[in-house]
């Protein structure tokens, strides 16, 4: 039984298609420029240097076991006792091997003058400070991490454009880059609109609801490692132009939520337009987020989200985590997905429905989790993206793979 949905017949003639709001959004993202941070910070950020060892890596011969060093000449004239002469501790500066003889080495230091072998504890017993070698072979700079084996001086050890990792975060700290220049991130406001809604603290009447979306992206922004600023506006034209005119000047980067809908109330395109924010779309072929209104200026983008939860998540995660990417030179969050059922849905329209991704033999899987109509805010909470299903089709076949975007 495949999945089911309907929808009520309508012209599409006055709405593009994803594909085409899509262009239009690489088409407007912006350089972002950059800012220089301390590399505790740095988790997560977009770099915009190439990191380069300061030094070789390893800066020296580097004993990689605890045990002795010798020399192999030594070894070459068929010695396998040797009299142990010194201790050579990680952090210690490099001593001397006297021929004829053995040091004590420990993992971590630097391998002495004249040694190229270190042999392990587990090869050798030592009584009365004599060291006698049970290996039967040994070779020339066994257990040594040899000095710029990983990197020479100078070489790039992390590009330009990558975003860092916990790993990076090792790298940087181990060339001592204490600073580190990245891609800044844009001033981003959230506002919700709406004389329905109230804060989550509070309690609403029978006729309010609480606010919940702007929270949701509050938390997607956050897992980007962005920070925002939020504000609420009511359903009043003048109030919201009041309001814009602040947060136009302040914020590079503004979501609404809600009021860009046909309703007597949803003043926000006309709003944005009326302060010289340039309309590049508003109303595209897909379900749910419809409405959505995208415009920017010489120096704002603005992304008006339907007020509908799951249509400002679907929304954000399609759109604006797009945008967002491709601004700080990301790749798209996309990957590709094959549906675990089929799916039956008229044609005129893009579906994006929420799915839970799992991996199976390598493969992943989308569930769609979308049961009962776009206010389906619940089954959000299983959710790891929206599955795009192509609107010049209107069955998909279990098996069948398509696009997902990641939240
Ligand atoms: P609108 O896009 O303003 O017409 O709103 C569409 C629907 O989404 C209405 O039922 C609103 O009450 C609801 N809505 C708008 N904003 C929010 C929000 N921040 N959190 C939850 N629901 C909202
Ligand atoms: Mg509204």
């Amino acid at each position: 039984m495949a999945l089911e949905f309907t929808y009520s017949s309508k012209k599409f003639d006055d709405m593009i298609s994803v594909e085409e709001a899509l262009a239009i959004i690489e088409n407007h993202t912006v350089d972002l420029g950059s800012e220089e941070i301390p590399y505790s910070e740095a988790n997560g950020r977009v770099l915009d240097e190439d990191i380069l060892a300061d030094r070789p890596l390893p800066p020296f011969h580097r004993a990689t076991m605890d045990g002795i060093c010798i020399s192999l000449k030594d070894w070459e004239t068929g010695m396998r006792t040797f009299p142990v002469f010194g201790e050579q501790f990680a952090g210690a500066p490099q001593q001397t091997l006297k021929l004829g003889s053995c040091m004590e080495i420990m993992t971590g230091a630097v391998v002495p003058e004249n040694a190229n072998v270190v042999i392990r504890y587990e090869d050798v017993t030592i009584e009365n400070s004599i060291a006698t070698v049970h290996a039967d072979s040994i070779t020339e700079m066994m257990n040594i991490h040899l000095t710029g084996t990983d990197a020479e001086e100078g070489e790039v050890l992390v590009e330009k454009g990558k975003r860092i990792s916990h790993g990076d975060i090792g790298i940087l700290t181990s060339v001592g880059k204490t600073t580190v220049r990245v891609k800044e991130h844009p001033k981003v406001a959230i506002i919700s609109t709406g004389d329905e809604l109230v804060e989550p603290e509070e309690k609403p009447l029978p006729h309010q609801i609480r606010k919940s979306n702007v929270y949701t992206l509050c938390s997607l922004l956050r897992d980007q490692g962005l920070e925002f600023e939020l504000f609420h506006i009511n359903d009043e034209l003048e109030e919201i132009k009041k309001a814009l005119d602040r947060i136009l000047n302040d914020f590079n980067l503004i979501l609404l939520s809600g009021g860009v809908s046909k309703g007597k109330r949803d003043f926000i395109p006309e709003a944005l337009e009326s302060h010289g924010v340039k309309k590049h779309f508003h109303r595209i072929k897909q379900r749910p987020g419809k409405p959505l209104w995208f415009g920017s200026n010489d120096r704002v983008t603005v992304f008006g989200f339907p007020g509908n939860p799951v249509s400002t998540i679907a929304c954000y995660t399609v759109y604006c985590r797009h945008w967002l990417n491709r601004s700080l030179g990301l790749p798209s969050n996309a990957i590709h997905a094959q549906l675990t059922e089929d799916i039956h849905f008229p044609k005129e329209l893009t579906f994006f429905v929420h799915v839970a991704l799992s991996y199976e033999q390598g493969t992943v899987k989308a569930k769609s989790l979308r049961g009962n109509g776009s206010g389906d805010l619940v089954s959000l909470s299983k959710a790891d993206g929206f599955i795009e299903l192509p609107a010049d089709q209107s069955h998909f076949k279990k098996g069948e793979v398509y696009r997902v975007y990641l939240f």
